[in-house]
């Protein structure tokens, strides 16, 4: 089981919060994240974390060729919708992919405390 944690930028601090509350189940899976969303998961938690690029510096992309693989499981990707992202076509890219290989995809915490029991 592998699930891929992105976060934008002001949804930082819930991921964070989020990865805590949940440290438990995410220590039993593998983890792979963007850049600064592991980086900072990783200095709030004991969780281990492989990191790709930067989300605007491609790592949306780089997890999209993930999931295109059949090499994600569950994408949790808290999304801010109130905020112009750079990289806004690398992030419909990502959950297009997630529809096409029908991979669970949760853009906000709601959804995600919902999918995490799924991994409990
Ligand atoms: P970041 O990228 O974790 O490197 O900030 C996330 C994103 O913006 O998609």
């Amino acid at each position: 089981m592998k699930v891929a944690l992105i976060a934008h930028d002001k949804k930082k601090e819930e991921m964070i919060n989020f990865a805590k509350e949940n440290e438990n189940i995410l220590s039993k899976v593998k983890l792979v994240a963007t850049g600064t969303t592991g980086t900072r998961i990783m200095e709030n938690t004991k969780l281990d974390i492989y990191r790709y690029k930067s989300g605007p510096l491609g790592g949306d992309q780089q997890i999209g060729a993930m999931i295109a693989s059949h090499d994600i499981d569950m994408v949790i990707f808290f999304r801010d919708p109130l905020t112009s992202q750079p990289h806004e076509p690398d992030i419909s890219a990502l959950l297009r992919l997630c529809d096409v290989y029908k991979i669970p995809v949760a853009t906000n915490i709601a959804t995600a405390n919902l999918v995490i029991r799924g991994i409990a």
